[in-house]
């Protein structure tokens, strides 16, 4: 079963100029859903994983099923106003102008072994926002994973000094 058959591309979303990596078939469809997440648990080797922070909305699907398996903790990241309690923020940039993302100040202890996932690493700039979030609460970034890479827009120059894991490479 190849994992890519699930992933569709939709042209010109949200806006004209975009091909957006549309996962929905992939979690709709239970073997190739289950497949791709041992690959991303497979890439781990075993290391221990204190929490797994998820970026709104799309990392919230593999992030929470990640935990679960590794018996982590799940920690959501989302955009500014959305989370209740006290957070810190992180902004990054957009194609015009910036955006931030926000995460809850005790979600993740100092020393914690932190997995960062997202469904796709595009130009790097959330996961940069997600690194700079975790290394501000002191946790230690064990490794970046995503389902997609889209490998040439470079967004791993961004991270490059963490592992980075993809499923999927375009
Ligand atoms: P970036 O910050 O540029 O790396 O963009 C990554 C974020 O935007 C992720 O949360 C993705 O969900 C979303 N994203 C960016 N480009 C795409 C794309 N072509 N298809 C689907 N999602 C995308």
């Amino acid at each position: 079963m190849q994992i890519k058959n699930y992933i569709r591309d939709i042209q010109d979303f949200p806006k004209e100029g975009i091909l957006f990596k549309d996962i929905t078939p992939l979690l709709n469809e239970p073997n190739a859903r289950e497949k791709c997440l041992e690959i991303l648990l497979n890439s781990l080797n075993g290391q221990r994983i204190d929490k797994v922070i998820g970026a709104e909305s799309r990392g919230f699907f593999f992030g929470m099923l990640l935990a679960d398996r590794l018996n982590a903790g799940f920690v959501p990241v989302r955009k500014a106003n959305k989370l209740p309690f006290k957070t810190i923020s992180a902004s990054y940039n957009l194609e015009y102008g910036t955006d931030s993302l926000e995460i809850h100040i005790d979600a993740i202890k100092k020393g914690d072994k932190v997995l960062i996932h997202d469904d796709v690493l595009a130009t790097g700039g959330t996961a940069k926002a997600l690194a700079d979030l975790v290394t501000k609460l002191g946790g230690e970034i064990v490794q970046f994973n995503f389902l997609i890479e889209l490998s040439f827009l470079n967004g791993r120059s961004k991270i490059n000094n963490h592992p980075i894991f993809t499923a999927i490479t375009y």
